[in-house]
């Protein structure tokens, strides 16, 4: 990363950034209260530090030693940033003291189904609309999520789900399972989510990166913390630093029975608040399969200090085409907002 002086003119900065173009890498500006900072896309080693901390209105000229280098927090305070990044979606904002709640069904299923559903959200407190138009499922036997049935069903789906969001004031967000989705999702969305599944697709994570449209990136159920930074980096390589981190479970160990779907790793939630300047919410549903577990898991999630929480929400939880076993109900999801609001305010200090 490379710190201008304060008073650095815009040529300077420019000739910095041709600089580094001439070692073959990127530059990614940002710009503080006082300070600007550039970031480096590509291989560091290429570049010589010492000449570029000589050039007129350097500051300062270093590597940061994490892989992730644009979301790091050394990045962002660098510029002067100390807070969590804020990510402003329509009316709703993540990232700063207010937690951010999405909800709603797995997988949308019909106009009426996700009206009702949505209502109750609403009226449970809920910001942002969830519902997936592809379901990423493990057998191809099970229903795939509307949107997989062909283009005109996918169209009519997404359609539903944007005139739900709008009906009742949610921003809706929805999982693009593959490059090929992210043009005609990014036409009914305001978040683009990523699925665990995909973490590691580079190319669906830059074509989901340049709609500029905020990114909802799961981490991967295999991922170490250091690899899901990694990956959430394609993203804001692409320039788009609006990322929602989601933690949603990782692979149970051991021969027995573990009662849960994954393992929530909590303690990734404030380690990757130390390392990044990115908001991380938790989705408990995936991450147990329980709908009794629930409660005391988003409340923990918040205790740990969770930006937010994604929860999935049934007006009729047994009936639920995918995932009904953790699915909770309206009434479920209203307490559980009531008490984590409250739970925030200690959590923050
Ligand atoms: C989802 O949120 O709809 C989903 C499929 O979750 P995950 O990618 O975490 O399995
Ligand atoms: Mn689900």
């Amino acid at each position: 990363m490379i710190i201008m002086k304060k008073d650095a003119t815009p040529e300077q900065i420019q000739h910095v950034i041709d600089e580094v173009a001439r070692a073959g890498l990127r530059t990614d500006v940002s710009r503080g209260q006082h300070l600007t900072v550039l970031g480096l896309v590509g291989d560091e080693r290429r570049v010589d530090f010492a000449h570029l901390a000589a050039l007129p209105g350097v500051k300062e000229a270093r590597m940061i030693e994490a892989p992730y280098k644009l979301i790091n927090r050394e990045y962002s305070s660098a510029y002067g940033e100390t807070s969590t990044h804020i990510i402003k979606i329509g009316p709703v904002e993540i990232g700063g003291e207010e937690p951010l709640f999405i909800a709603g069904p797995c997988a949308v299923e019909s106009r009426e189904a996700l009206f009702r559903i949505a209502e109750q959200v609403k009226a449970a407190g809920a910001h942002v609309l969830r519902g997936g138009v592809f379901k990423p499922r493990s057998s191809v036997h099970s229903f795939q999520g509307l949107g997989s049935a062909g283009n005109d069903e996918a169209v009519e789906a997404l359609t539903w789900l944007k005139e739900a969001g709008e009906a009742f004031g949610m921003p809706v967000v929805t999982e693009v399972r593959g490059e090929a989705q992210v043009e005609l999702v990014s036409q009914f969305v305001d978040i683009i989510q990523i699925g665990s599944r995909n973490m590691y697709d580079q190319d669906l994570l830059q074509a989901a990166a340049r709609k500029n449209l905020p990114v909802m990136f799961k981490r991967h159920f295999g991922a170490s913390v250091e690899e899901f930074l990694c990956f959430a980096e394609y993203i804001a390589a692409e320039g788009n630093k609006d990322i929602i981190l989601c933690e949603r479970g990782i692979v149970p160990v051991g021969k027995g029975k573990n009662f849960t779907r994954y393992l929530l790793d909590l303690a990734a939630v404030p380690v990757v608040q130390k390392e990044t300047f990115l908001p991380i919410i938790v989705d408990p549903s995936h991450a147990t399969g329980r709908r009794d577990l629930i409660r005391s898991m988003s409340l923990a999630s918040i205790a740990a200090g969770a930006s937010g929480l994604m929860i999935e929400v049934h007006d009729r939880p047994e009936e639920a085409l995918v995932d009904a076993s953790q699915m909770i109900s309206p009434a479920e999801l209203k307490e559980i907002i009531t008490v984590a609001r409250q739970l925030r305010q200690i959590a923050v200090k």
